[in-house]
């Protein structure tokens, strides 16, 4: 591959600092995958003068999106109970009588693989082609070690198909499956002993998550899943505080977690927490909206302590049925109250971090990732004003020029299959 300069450009590097680290009229160099160099066009040094060009017409230029919380593989979905919530139940009840993940955790089972992969794979264009150039998915709705271990597997092939950064994590700890549902401890000792040892050894886990909450597992039971993955060197995320204050905020922070996700109802004590470990915060604004939820998180707070704000579509059948990061963009700022530039950081440099991958991809800067997307915009804050709309005009993955995601004719495999082959730094 050879070094090429992007020309004609206006860059949002997003490397902090005021205006989304504009550079008007920049240029951008990559070798091997990499970005090699940045910068206002005029100072671009006379070694870049023999690369090859492409001209970006003017486009804007951001890092490539990246959606840090999904749960993505999963099959059937859950439109019938969309109608029993609007009819007035609630998703704890519903939850309760056997109804929210186990229906789902029912259809993954069912599934076989490629059923799975087929399915997830739409909505995983629909996704990607907003811009979406890292994803993480959880596992979760197979709760058995065969069913957990053919959702990762799917991930993973996804991953390598779309030609995407792709992160799993282990949500064992999601419910307590039916045949363990009078036997808790049971079942953390099989996921603890059994799943995650199996799993983490087919080197399938990038982390391990649980859902800390009334309805799922307790902070003790939390606690001993993530003993459980420290003994396999594994980071955590938690599903923390959505529903109650359940102390999810200091719990994700006493092990260090890379994220704590949701955070409605976390409290002040557990925010200070999250700030001196390090952990991101993820914001779902879909499953606020989807819930109708009246709690916000803290936004203030978070700010006001420094915890870095990333921004996830949380896509699943249950509880934000969404596969549009732009249009999370929106409404982080219309129901959460984010700045527009605290928005864009929250789907590119925060959602690096809330991976693991802060010194590999989510900022335009020297040494990272050559991911980055090429909009037909005036101005960054059009990515999160307008709804419905998908500006996208290119999407570069190390380097390499994907197909237009708008070029409408041919399914995923054909649009994507050629650059998904180009080689990954
Ligand atoms: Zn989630």
């Amino acid at each position: 591959v050879n070094d090429r300069v992007w020309l004609n450009a206006n860059l949002a590097t997003l490397n902090g600092g005021e205006a989304f680290g504009a550079i008007a009229d920049g240029a951008l160099a990559v070798r091997e995958g990499r970005i090699a160099w940045l910068g206002a066009r005029s100072d671009l040094p006379a070694e870049w003068r023999s690369a090859e060009v492409s001209d970006a017409q003017g486009a804007w230029i951001t890092p490539g999106l990246i959606d840090c919380h999904t749960h993505l593989v999963y099959a059937g979905n859950r439109a019938a109970e969309f109608g029993e919530r609007l009819a007035g139940r609630s998703y704890a009840e519903i939850a309760a009588q056997g109804g929210g993940i186990l229906a789902t955790v029912r259809a993954t089972r069912a599934a076989d693989e490629e059923t799975l992969f087929a399915a997830s794979a739409r909505r995983l264009e629909t996704l990607a082609a907003e811009g979406v150039t890292t994803v993480e998915i959880k596992s979760g709705y197979g709760l058995e070690l065969a069913a957990e271990a053919k959702m990762l597997r799917v991930a993973r092939r996804l991953g390598e198909r779309f030609g995407l950064r792709l992160r799993t994590s282990f949500l064992g700890a999601h419910a307590l499956p039916p045949e363990f549902a009078h036997a808790r401890e049971a079942y953390l000792d099989s996921l603890c002993e059994e799943m995650l040892p199996a799993l983490a050894g087919a080197g399938l886990i990038d982390a391990v998550d649980a859902f800390c909450e009334r309805i799922a597992f307790s902070a003790a039971e939390t606690r001993r899943v993530f003993a459980a993955a420290v003994r396999f060197g594994l980071p955590v995320k938690l599903h923390a505080d959505q529903l109650s204050d359940g102390g999810g905020a200091a719990l994700a922070a006493e092990f260090k977690a890379l994220s704590a996700d949701h955070l409605e109802y976390a409290n002040e004590a557990g925010i200070k927490a999250m700030a001196r470990a390090g952990t991101v915060a993820v914001l779902l604004p879909g499953a606020f909206y989807f819930l109708r939820e009246k709690q916000l998180p803290p936004i203030a707070a978070l700010r006001a302590a420094g915890v870095p704000m990333a921004i996830a579509t949380d896509a699943n059948p249950g509880s934000s049925p969404c596969t549009s990061l732009l249009l999370m963009l929106n409404m982080a700022c219309t129901l959460f109250g984010l700045t527009p530039q605290e928005a864009l950081a929250g789907v590119t440099c925060h959602a690096a971090r809330a991976l693991g991958l802060g010194d590999q991809c989510g900022r335009l800067a020297v040494g990272l990732a050559a991911d980055f997307v090429l909009w037909d915009i005036d101005s960054p804050i059009d990515l999160v004003y307008a709804m419905g709309a998908n500006p996208c005009r290119q999407i570069v993955i190390a380097g390499s020029p994907a197909p237009s995601p708008q070029a409408g004719e041919g399914s995923f495999e054909r649009r994507f299959a050629t650059h998904a082959m180009a080689k990954r730094p």
